[in-house]
């Protein structure tokens, strides 16, 4: 760590210096007081020197309350019948062209985008969005565009094919 002067226009000179040593600006560094040089940068042309990125303001959200067990991460987790798991977030959709894909693209009756899942208050709801194939809740189909709560232990199917078990 040096401590330098930086003139009016940004060059750098020695703590000692007078007057700027860069050809061309001899800026007056009598009265300037010298700093310490801030860490090496990459010098991007001659530019001033980078100023590191400021922090992203913070998303405004309920308090933080300290003694309140912390709520569980938003994700259902959906067990596929060879021990694979799909995870998904709240607004998710699932199928052969979404969330799961690597396992779902083996099921050609699973829609692209079949049910897409929602959690609200630590509940899940599933929809399905399936433009043709049905969707099984428990062995009760769920009607297009309709929506149905979600628990541990419930069997999904995506078309008669696809077994998934909800594991949260
Ligand atoms: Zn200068």
């Amino acid at each position: 760590m040096a401590w330098i002067k930086i003139c009016a226009k940004g060059h750098r000179n020695e703590r000692g210096a007078m007057v700027c040593a860069q050809p061309g600006c001899e800026d007056d560094l009598s009265g300037v007081m010298p700093v310490e040089e801030p860490e090496p940068q990459v010098e991007a042309g001659s530019g001033p020197p980078a100023v590191p990125a400021p922090t992203p303001a913070q998303a405004p959200g309920p308090a933080p309350a300290s003694h309140v067990p912390t709520k569980p991460e938003a994700i259902i987790r959906l067990l596929t019948e060879d021990g694979r798991e799909i995870m998904a977030q709240n607004g998710d959709k699932i199928g052969r062209n979404a969330i799961g894909t690597e396992y779902l693209q083996n099921f050609p009756t699973v829609g692209r985008e079949h049910i897409q899942v929602f959690s609200q208050n630590e509940a899940w709801r599933l929809k399905n969005i399936s433009q043709t194939n049905p969707t099984f809740l428990n062995g009760q189909e769920v009607p297009r565009g309709e929506e149905r709560e979600i628990k541990p232990g419930d069997e999904l199917k995506l078309s008669t094919k696809c077994r998934l078990l909800i594991v949260l």
